[in-house]
């Protein structure tokens, strides 16, 4: 038997499953849809379920609490650790960051931001070299349901928790959104545009959709 950890219930038609990034089950569910009618669906798609909630428990990441000292998130894909105590601006030796005590949080992001805008511009700047396009400007933004968009005059925005990910990742999300100058859409012809500079791309694409949870760290 498999229990949801949440029912949804709204004035859908149809039943449906979704394992979020803390890799809880979560139901949509008709309001008329009885118990038993959920659980058999459950019990059908079983197999599913344990695949999808393995797969995300593998990739999963635990989030700070209030207490930074000591806790470990990715950077460039690269495990860090963090350290509060007596300084006065944050010192980075390449695995550990010491954050000073004031106010650590908001040093940290800020920080984060940094790093993002030095890295995704000098990536921007090499893949519009290659890929032959130009951008109008390069904003990093703390969006946390999309990791990069190009709007329609070329301005591209990153989120900058892609600086979690690892850079081939980075690469990949700025060579979508500077395929999107050419092909303001997903057509074939921008998947292919996108494949020319990384051939590899599928496979950046759906460790991508599987690290949804970065998005959560800060
Ligand atoms: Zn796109």
């Amino acid at each position: 038997m498999i229990f949801p950890d949440e029912i949804i219930r709204s004035r859908r038609k149809t039943l449906a499953i979704v394992i979020d990034a803390q890799a809880r089950l979560i139901v949509r569910a008709p309001k008329s849809c009885g118990q038993e009618r959920i659980f058999a669906f459950l019990a059908q798609k079983e197999p599913w379920i344990r695949r999808k909630q393995a797969e995300r428990k593998s990739v999963a990441v635990s989030l700070p609490t209030d207490n930074l000292d000591g806790y470990e998130f990715p950077l460039l894909g690269k495990k860090v650790r963090i350290r509060v105590g007596d300084v006065k601006s944050i010192v980075f030796d390449g695995e550990q960051i010491l954050l000073p005590k004031e106010k650590s949080r908001e040093r940290l992001i800020k920080w984060l931001k940094t790093q993002a805008k030095t890295c995704f511009t000098a990536v921007v700047d090499e893949y519009a070299n290659r890929m032959n396009v130009t951008y109008k400007s390069l904003t990093v933004a703390s969006a946390r349901t999309r990791w990069g968009t190009c709007s329609r005059e070329n301005a591209l925005r990153f989120s900058f928790r892609l600086v979690y990910t690892p850079m081939e990742i980075v690469e990949y999300v700025v060579a979508h959104e500077l395929a999107h100058i050419r092909h303001k859409n997903h057509s074939p012809l921008f998947w292919n545009e996108v494949e020319r500079y990384v051939p590899d791309y599928k496979t950046r694409r759906k460790w991508l959709k599987m690290h949804g949870g970065y998005m959560q760290i800060f």
